[in-house]
């Protein structure tokens, strides 16, 4: 078995306990050993049993990397995306939530799945070079002859080698019967359903360290039918599997719900059954008092994705609420198509500044900033036994930045230079204890091939060719 030994590095566990948000354990200098695809040691000063180079022929391989000038934290977590989006970035680069979707429907039309998994590869790529080690993706547009697009994301997945949490989106509520899609982007009911059971089948993979999990995500309230909601769930309940879609994030959306249901995007789903420690709901920008208490009761979690909000002005999520009623919160990148930098490590600083900018200095601290990215957001996929803090027995998913270079050279506080500066260079990010990205290159793809393909496909997509 392999061993690698991470030496000299300032660490940042997140370890600490979910109640209070405290951050966890902080070395200066320290060391973590990973053995296999698990963390066997983390701690302070250099690791005692390997301060001697070990014995020739004991078996494995051992590789120390000296990490000194660097800071190592829990690989991030993404918990909203939708990767086929990065073919259509720089679309509709002013407009608001539905003339955005409005515009986009259409394009996403021409969707197949080359086109997916060229684009979701390039995602995925981008992503693994922001230190996300996690991510979900939300699919939720199946043109009718696009083919297994759910598919196509999962190689992608396993292509990039990124821990996998995909979602089997849906609509079903076409314009004709009242929702904002176009007819010919929605689906049957039926059909969604034993295309999601059949995702589940085929892909979900429930045993410890899983590569991939699925879930099941409806897109929207005013996208979806109360009955694809309501079969939904039944459904991923019965599987043992996680739910997910867009709630509460604009004000049209709120007046949307008003208008055809007579209440809330919260008191919706909660009058269908749908809250539950089950559920996470990206955005939840729009929530009044009622509805914060109401996710906290029900335990239902919350993606921020402050960029994309920010990107179509839908608002700003009252994070220093929701955490502080005891909702669990974590970070989103959104798709590229409304959060164009797309960046993970860009997301915990945003989440950082715009929580200050909305409530005042105390709002959110540097540390619980990057606790939504780790922590928070394992805890939103069910993983935080396994990943989300660097502790012995959890597995390798790592990040490694370099803080020695101009940018922050200098800086007092590694975590606040982590969160506050410039994006460093990441000199490592290990899944499951393979290195995925080094020295700042992805070392599982061509990262110039990846682009070239993932041009070609916006380009079909923009009917430019
Ligand atoms: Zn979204």
């Amino acid at each position: 078995m392999s061993t690698l030994i991470l030496d000299g590095c300032a660490v940042a566990t997140m370890d600490g306990e979910d109640s209070e948000y405290r951050a966890g354990r902080e070395y200066e200098v320290g060391h973590i050993v990973v053995t296999g695809n698990v963390i066997s040691a983390v701690g302070p000063g250099s690791p005692p049993l390997f301060a001697a180079p070990p014995p020739a022929g004991q078996g494995g391989t051992v590789r120390r990397i000296d990490a000194s000038g660097c800071l190592a934290t829990p690989g991030l977590i993404n918990t909203h995306h939708h990767l086929y989006q990065w073919g259509t970035r720089g679309m509709a680069a002013d407009a608001t939530l539905f003339d955005w979707l409005t515009q986009l429907y259409p394009v996403w039309a021409r969707m197949d799945v080359g086109i997916v998994q060229d684009l979701a590869t390039a995602a995925l790529a981008w992503l693994a070079r922001s230190g996300c080690s996690t991510t979900m993706d939300h699919h939720y547009v199946f043109p009718r002859s696009g083919g297994d697009l759910l598919g196509a994301t999962v190689a992608a997945a396993r292509h990039v080698g990124l821990r996998f949490h995909p979602t089997r989106g849906s609509m079903d509520l076409g314009a004709s019967s009242g929702g904002l899609p176009p007819d010919e982007v929605v689906e049957d009911r039926d059909a969604i359903l034993v295309a999601s059971k059949a995702a589940i089948e085929e892909f979900h993979d429930p045993s410890p360290h899983s590569m991939l999990r699925i879930g099941l995500a409806p897109c929207s309230p005013f996208s979806v039918t109360s009955g694809l909601l309501t079969d939904a769930a039944r459904l991923a309940r019965d599987a043992g599997v996680r739910l997910h879609t867009h709630l509460a994030e604009t004000a049209e959306e709120d007046e949307y719900c008003a208008e055809h249901f007579g209440c809330t995007p919260v008191e919706y789903l909660d009058s269908l059954g749908w809250l539950g420690d089950d559920v996470w709901l990206a955005h939840g920008v729009h929530l009044d008092d009622a509805a914060v208490a109401r996710l906290a009761a029900s335990g239902t979690g919350v993606a921020h994705c402050p960029s994309s909000n920010g990107r179509l002005g839908a608002g700003i999520c009252r994070t220093h609420d929701l955490l502080a009623a005891g909702v669990r919160v974590g970070l989103g990148v959104d798709g590229a198509a409304s959060s164009e930098e797309n960046s993970l490590i860009g997301e915990v600083r945003q989440a950082a500044l715009i929580a200050r900018s909305a409530g005042g200095p105390r709002a959110m601290t540097v540390r619980q900033a990057l606790e939504l990215a780790t922590m928070g957001s394992a805890r939103l996929l069910g993983r935080d036994q396994e990943i989300g803090s660097l502790e012995a027995g959890k597995l390798a998913d790592i990040a490694l930045w370099r803080l020695d270079t101009l940018p922050h050279a200098g800086i007092a506080d590694p975590v606040a230079a982590l969160v506050l500066g410039a994006r460093p260079p990441l000199e490592l990010l290990l899944v499951n204890g393979e290195t995925i990205v080094e020295r700042d290159q992805l070392v599982t793809i061509d990262e110039r091939q990846v682009t070239g393909q993932a041009r070609r496909a916006s380009a079909v997509l923009a009917g430019r060719r």
